[in-house]
């Protein structure tokens, strides 16, 4: 997509945009890292489905896929209007307990498919077998889309030259500080949605000066001006929180949009620094 389709696409809180099968992914939905499992979490996805989101972000490794499949049904909404993700963990990669793991997920979330179904880490010596399992799931209707999460250009495209389906979705650190626009260009070559994970960079945007003064100029929060910068440039995003007030401020994102000029101002901040671990080195 131009910049100029981006922007038009860009219409409401439950507005998708396709991925590479034509499956339709919200791009803006609700991350629960960190968010604990029971009332914590299940009042988190409530309240962001009340106030119209329809995509949630969870994991296996966060421990909460029970409270995200009881607060979907406490909402009231039917399953197939939602678009669930859930991540892999390290610890299960391996076709068998590819197949295993992904049983459990559905069990803990109480339901028989997943819209989009992420390798969580490029796990090296794994990630190509664990794909394999990932794409028998795919073919069987088991899971909408199929994707990975911390794949630099590198894993992407180890894992292409032997795949048979490629991945529709990288989710990736990316805020203003971690641009990373190779990678970027990458994934639009090769039709791989690029989806931010701590598009708020935990907190640390709402104490941007730069940020700040857009948003005085807009009459928005630096969360907003972030969050509106990650969709003009047509990045997916799952701001985490659970409170009720910042998760509907968090989506009051489409009444304004900014200039080409302040959208720069932004992608100039990037000085390459990772908050969370490097996916080249990490260790667990
Ligand atoms: P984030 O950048 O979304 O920031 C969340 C923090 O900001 C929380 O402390 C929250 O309380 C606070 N916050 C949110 N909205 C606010 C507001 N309007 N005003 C003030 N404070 C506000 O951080 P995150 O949770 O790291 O990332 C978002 C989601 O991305 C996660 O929840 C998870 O779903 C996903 N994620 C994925 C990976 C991965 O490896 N794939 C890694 C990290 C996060």
């Amino acid at each position: 997509m131009n910049t100029e389709t981006t922007i038009k696409s860009i219409t409401n809180l439950q507005g998708t945009w396709e991925l590479r099968n034509g499956y339709k992914m919200p791009y803006l939905g609700l991350g629960v890292w960190k968010a604990e499992d029971g009332e914590e979490v299940i009042n988190a996805v409530k309240w962001a489905i009340e106030a119209g989101y329809r995509h949630i972000d969870t994991a296996k490794a966060y421990d909460n896929e029970e409270g995200v499949g009881k607060g979907i049904k406490d909402s009231g909404v039917a399953r197939e209007e939602l678009f669930i993700t859930s991540k892999l963990w390290n610890n299960d990669q391996g076709y068998e307990s590819t197949l295993k793991a992904f049983d459990k997920t559905l069990q803990r979330l109480d339901t028989d498919y997943l819209d989009l179904y992420l390798i969580h880490w490029p796990v090296e010596g794994k990630y190509k077998n664990t794909w394999r399992a990932m794409e028998k799931l795919y073919k069987e209707g088991k899971i909408k889309a199929i994707g990975v999460s911390n794949f630099l250009e590198h894993h992407l495209m180890d894992l292409m030259k032997d795949c048979e389906v490629k991945p529709m979705v990288d989710q990736l650190e990316f805020h203003p500080w971690l641009v990373q626009e190779d990678l970027q260009k990458f994934c639009a070559e090769n039709d791989i949605q690029y989806e931010a994970w701590s598009p708020l960079m935990q907190g640390k945007a709402f104490e941007n000066e730069t940020l700040k003064e857009i948003g005085e100029k807009y009459g928005k929060t630096p969360a907003q001006v972030v969050l509106r910068w990650d969709l003009q440039n047509g990045v997916i995003t799952i701001p985490k929180s659970t409170s009720k007030d910042h998760i509907k401020s968090n989506a009051n994102v489409f009444d304004f949009e900014l200039s080409e000029e302040d959208m720069q101002t932004i992608t100039n901040l990037d000085k390459g620094r990772r908050i969370g671990p490097d996916p080249d080195n990490f260790d667990f």
